[in-house]
């Protein structure tokens, strides 16, 4: 029993031992455990410290980045800015950046591609790479203009000084017909303006058909606008600032200024001549620097040439000078720019001129040669009118199919031109395929068929704006212009066209 016991005296024995030993080592494990857990919490602490203070600086870094931001329109001088928030550098000819740059503004993405694709070093510049994504990116996002849906406007020459036209006129039915069919330096200044926060877009007559080998005309599908853009046709009529003009305060003819540029000259009421921005040409060219979006390829639109005085104020046409009346021949004697003798160089310099404007986006129309209603003369006068053109004017500035009707004046209602009209099938006969007619009301008026294009343009003029003021229903409201804002209330009212 007691060997019972004292097994069991032993084993209960040994049992507690095993028991303290048991404990001793729970607590051992529970004293690392917790050293552990400290040691886990201290380093957990000092990471989240550290890891705080690095989120802090992140925080200014990024508030920097939006300060910078936000005055990125400021020029970078030190070029210490954070990385990111300024154009990674190229190390192309900056001129040639800049020219892809002013490509792509007028939504010829291609060409702004081209160029710089073109450059030695493109294939290593990632500055270079990353605007071609860009423009690729944006020519995507374009959308075909249906060219049926599109409106045409045009303009006369300028008043440069008003009270010289409208209050100290010597010629009251010159001055009601200035009124009606011209507008001031501020009123197109106004106009273009709005046209362009209107989101209107220049194309030019031209860029609305395409041809094909046969020489049948069908609506142009490759141009392509961003999405809400939309395109206007300009044209302007005349600039021949005819002899009939001189003295009502308007430009004398196109030159160029010392930097090549194109200007008009202007003869004020004291016989000053000066040069500068006194017609829409040179105010379109530099309107269009400062927005290259509003001319599409730079295109800024047509001119519908006369003969009968010249052209830009150029007197190229010896008949002027051979069938003048005395008067006229006293007053041509007298005016510096208008000497027979010059006949020669006055052509020679047109040529440049036209160059000129056609290298500025511009591109040329007949509007005949005399200034006639094409409806009321005779067949005979459109084909001795139509061959006077073409040997004064088209051979200065170059072949073109497009007639712009002076006065209006369509051969043909609202229905197709068809052969059987005589005039039509003569004026096709001589490459003219593209008519334009006058319409105030309509948004658009466009009839396209194979064999020819009619588009109607709209008057901006004094006699529209007032219509349009007078409370009628005008083309100028549906293109968005606020009339009230452009119309010049010293002018004499009602504006009538008789
Ligand atoms: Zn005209």
């Amino acid at each position: 029993m007691s060997d019972y016991y004292t097994r069991e005296g032993s084993s209960l024995r040994n049992a507690r031992k095993r028991k303290r030993r048991r404990q001793l080592m729970i607590r051992r494990i529970a004293v690392g455990a917790f050293v552990i857990l400290l040691v886990a919490l201290i380093v957990l602490l000092a990471v989240y410290l550290f890891k705080g203070k690095g989120d802090g600086g992140q925080t200014q870094a990024s508030q920097d980045a939006q300060t910078a931001e936000a005055q990125s329109t400021e020029p970078v001088i030190d070029g210490t800015d954070e990385p990111g928030t300024q154009e990674i550098p190229s190390s192309l000819d900056a001129d040639q950046i800049a020219k892809a740059k002013v490509l792509a503004a007028q939504y010829d993405y291609d060409g702004a591609i081209a160029l710089l694709q073109s450059q030695s070093g493109y294939e290593n510049d990632a500055a270079a790479k990353a605007l071609v994504d860009e423009f690729t990116a944006a020519s995507a996002a374009c959308v075909q203009v249906d060219m049926t849906q599109v409106p045409h406007v045009f303009f006369h020459t300028l008043i440069v000084d008003f009270d010289r036209c409208f209050a100290s006129y010597h010629n009251k039915s010159l001055m009601n017909g200035y009124n009606a069919w011209m507008v001031t330096i501020e009123e197109f200044e106004k106009c273009i303006q709005q046209l362009y926060d209107n989101n209107y877009v220049i194309i030019n007559i031209s860029d609305i058909y395409q041809k094909d080998s046969s020489g049948n005309y069908a609506p142009n599908t490759s141009v392509k606008l961003p999405a809400g853009k939309k395109a206007v046709v300009f044209s302007y009529d005349d600039t021949a600032y005819y002899c009939q003009y001189m003295d009502w305060g308007m430009a004398d003819r196109m030159v160029f200024d010392e930097n090549g540029d194109i200007k008009c000259e202007y003869t004020d009421k004291n016989g000053n001549t000066t040069m500068g921005n006194y017609d829409h040409i040179p105010i379109l060219i530099d309107f269009c620097r400062e927005h290259p979006d509003f001319a599409w390829h730079g295109h800024k639109g047509t001119l519908a040439l006369t003969g009968y005085n010249g052209v830009f104020g150029y007197r190229t046409e010896y008949r002027m000078f051979d069938n003048a009346t005395s008067d006229e021949k006293a007053w041509l004697d007298a005016n510096p720019w208008c000497q027979r003798s010059k006949l020669d160089d006055y052509i020679a310099e047109a040529k440049v001129m036209a160059q000129a404007l056609r290298d500025n986006g511009f591109e040329f129309a007949s509007h005949t040669w005399g200034h006639r209603h094409c409806d009321q003369k005779s067949l005979d006068w459109l084909k001795t009118d139509t061959s006077w053109w073409l040997e004064r004017v088209g051979s200065i500035v170059g072949p073109t199919d497009i007639f712009v009707f002076p006065h209006g004046s369509d051969i043909g209602g609202g229905e197709d031109y068809t052969s059987a009209n005589e005039k039509y099938a003569y004026l096709k006969s001589q490459g003219f395929g593209v008519f334009c007619g006058v319409d105030g009301v309509s948004y658009y008026w466009n009839q396209f068929r194979s064999s020819y294009i009619r588009q109607s343009r709209i008057d901006i003029d004094g006699y529209l704006m007032w219509r349009q003021l007078d409370g009628n229903n005008t083309a100028l409201s549906k293109l968005g212009l606020d009339v009230n804002a452009i119309f010049d209330r010293r002018r004499p009212t009602p504006v009538t066209t008789s």
